[in-house]
């Protein structure tokens, strides 16, 4: 194993162990769903777009540890992009798995490239990435919080109602 490869093993170690952007994203002008039934993959993604630039993303999900990693780095490398580069960004990650070639230089998403020998983890690490882009072909969601104006006070209840990635550092 060289060191690369090594590496690329610890980003998906690091990405399943402590996952980025994780949580519904209150203020998400966009959402969409992806569902892998055959390995029992779930993520949704959450996406907030400002003209078009995706201003914010996040997801939420539970499945293989590849799954949820590759998630995890979709929606760090999509932050700030346009739709047109989230879009080129996927080609450049789906080239990657399905070829298994991946470029010289360190590039998270060639993390991974390993998929590539088994088919039906492809779809594991392509879930939340069909979501994103199913979400940034959504028409907008003016009202995902099902309420009238007044979205920035969640109904009181009795639970503690922490917030998603409050303490994300444990
Ligand atoms: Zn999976």
């Amino acid at each position: 194993m060289s060191d690369l490869d090594d590496l690329y093993q610890q980003v998906i170690l690091d990405h399943n162990r402590r996952p980025r952007n994780r949580g519904k994203l209150p203020t998400a002008n966009r959402v969409a769903h992806g569902d892998n039934p055959s390995c029992g993959d779930q993520c949704s993604v959450f996406l907030r777009l400002e003209g078009d630039r995706i201003a914010d993303i996040t997801f939420d999900g539970e499945g293989c540890a590849i799954s949820q990693a590759s998630a995890s780095v979709m929606t760090t490398r999509l932050k700030g992009k346009s739709t047109a580069e989230a879009r080129a960004l996927f080609d450049e990650f789906h080239q990657i798995i399905s070829t298994g070639k991946a470029p010289d230089e360190f590039n998270e998403l060639a993390a991974f490239a390993g998929v590539h020998a088994y088919p039906a983890r492809i779809k594991c690490a392509t879930l939340g990435w069909h979501a994103a882009l199913d979400a940034l072909r959504e028409r907008p969601t003016s009202n995902i919080q099902h309420s009238t104006s007044n979205v920035e006070h969640p109904t009181p209840s009795s639970a503690k109602v922490t917030k998603d990635g409050a303490n994300a550092e444990s």
